[in-house]
């Protein structure tokens, strides 16, 4: 069984969500009408989201010795994330992200990243046979990038398939990490900072996934928020545009998490790339219709009574 796990090296980051009509401008101060705090950090979304879809998950990652670091450790496990690879430092606090949503849906977000910058090589290499014995790690941009470096080749070295989603975009970002990735996930403002292609039309995004693809990747894939993905895949011919039915969206924060998590419990257990694609991006869909991150993703059960066409 264990060699059917995904383990996921990344972020853990306390959520403090504010949901207002508008957002401030500089200097205002605008009222509330809602506020949730929530156990975040993408690498954290990610892990909760595959769990809830019934895959085996385990997480390395960093938090302070806080309150936070207590409350997100617990949410990990009670989403049946093995989370014992989760150490905790008292050089820093465990990251926060102070989220604004307006009522539009969109979000507007700043992100503290504390504990999550200890993420460094020698986290990886301390869990090295929790990667080796994987069938799956993900990384994403929001930890130190020698961490995912090291972690990636650990992988590679054993095996692993590598999946990385470099969220959120750093145009600084070394991007020589992608001849050891298996699996490249970005939205449109990620892929213009690897690729340099200004992102503008879906024709933009599809020359991007084949840009990437060059670059080392076996599969790119490109999300389009409510336009779907885009999946472009080493030796076959064109881009393949995967939409998603409409839905009434209602917060989007973490719909990109709930994609990457997905995708990678859908491929672990087998299916296709494309079929997984494809649920991957509904899932996601479904998740943007209820509010909060983590709290959005819906569980496998609820799925299968609900929305039995979302699976492969
Ligand atoms: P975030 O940073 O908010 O997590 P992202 O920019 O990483 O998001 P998006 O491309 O916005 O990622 O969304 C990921 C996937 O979620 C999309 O490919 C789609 O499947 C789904 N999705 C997002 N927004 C919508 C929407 N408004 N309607 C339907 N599906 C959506």
């Amino acid at each position: 069984m264990s060699n059917q796990r995904i383990v996921v090296f990344g972020s853990i980051v306390q959520d403090l969500v504010s949901y207002t009509e508008r957002f401030p401008r500089p200097g205002e101060s605008v009222r509330g009408t809602l506020f949730k705090a929530g156990a975040g950090g993408k690498g954290a979304n990610q892990a909760v989201a595959a769990a809830r879809l019934g895959a085996n998950v385990a997480m390395i990652g960093m938090v302070g010795e806080d309150m936070f670091g207590d409350t997100n450790i617990k949410s990990l496990s009670e989403n049946g994330v093995d989370a014992s690879g989760v150490v905790r430092t008292n050089k820093t606090h465990t990251a926060t992200a102070t989220i604004t949503v307006n009522k539009e849906a969109e979000n507007s977000i700043v992100v503290t990243l504390g504990a999550n910058l200890e993420m460094c090589a020698e986290v990886a290499d301390r869990h090295h046979e929790l990667i080796e014995t994987s069938r799956m790690v993900i990384c994403q941009g929001e930890i130190d990038e020698k961490g995912n470096r090291r972690a990636f080749e650990i992988a590679k070295k054993h095996g692993v398939t590598t999946f990385l989603n470099p969220a959120p975009g750093d145009a600084n970002m070394d991007k020589s990490i992608l001849e050891i990735v298996d699996i490249i996930c970005t939205n449109e403002n990620e892929a213009e900072f690897i690729t340099g292609i200004a992102q503008n039309s879906v024709e933009d995004a599809e020359k991007a996934a084949r840009a990437m693809l060059q670059m080392g990747p076996r599969h790119a894939i490109v999300t389009l928020g409510s336009k779907g993905v885009l999946l472009a895949t080493k030796d076959v011919d064109g881009v393949e545009h995967i939409r998603v039915d409409k839905v009434e969206a209602l917060d989007t924060t973490g719909a990109g998490d709930c994609f990457c998590g997905s995708l990678a419990a859908l491929l672990v257990a087998g299916h296709p790339i494309s079929q997984s694609v494809r649920s991957a991006a509904n899932l996601a869909a479904l998740s943007v219709t209820r509010q909060g991150t983590q709290s959005s993703y819906w569980k496998i059960d609820e799925i299968r009574e609900k929305h039995p066409q979302f699976l492969p």
